[in-house]
């Protein structure tokens, strides 16, 4: 059996549990949005891990696992807001799961794809 976290967002009139994309701001259905947790780091600041068992304690915060969500909610700073941390926020193992194709020295470039 796995232990959930007592339900905090919202439900659809169905029941079945919806969340919003950090990125596009659209509400999905929980099993199709990607749940990442931020994890404080020994050195400094923290590190935001991807949770796709749902598992790991704490705030989440939800993303569509494409990457036009990724970019916005990187613009945007998205993940340390729902988070609520401040400060570094390594995002890199969230973006190797979404874009295993990207290198590290992009992670500091703002790559702006716009698709329609
Ligand atoms: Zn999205």
């Amino acid at each position: 059996m796995v232990q959930h976290e007592p339900p905090i967002s919202a439900r659809s009139p169905s029941g079945i549990p919806v969340r919003t994309c950090v990125g596009c701001r659209e509400r999905g259905l929980a099993a199709d949005l990607l749940r990442v947790v931020a994890r404080e780091r020994e050195a400094e600041g923290y590190e935001l891990l991807p949770d796709p068992r749902r598992r790991l304690p704490g705030r989440g915060a939800w993303l569509h696992p494409v990457s036009s969500c990724l970019a916005i909610a990187e613009k945007r700073r998205a993940f340390g807001r729902a988070l609520r941390v401040s400060g570094f926020l390594d995002i890199s193992a969230v973006v190797r799961l979404i874009e295993p194709d990207r290198t590290e020295n992009e992670y500091l470039e703002k790559n702006r794809h716009e698709h329609s």
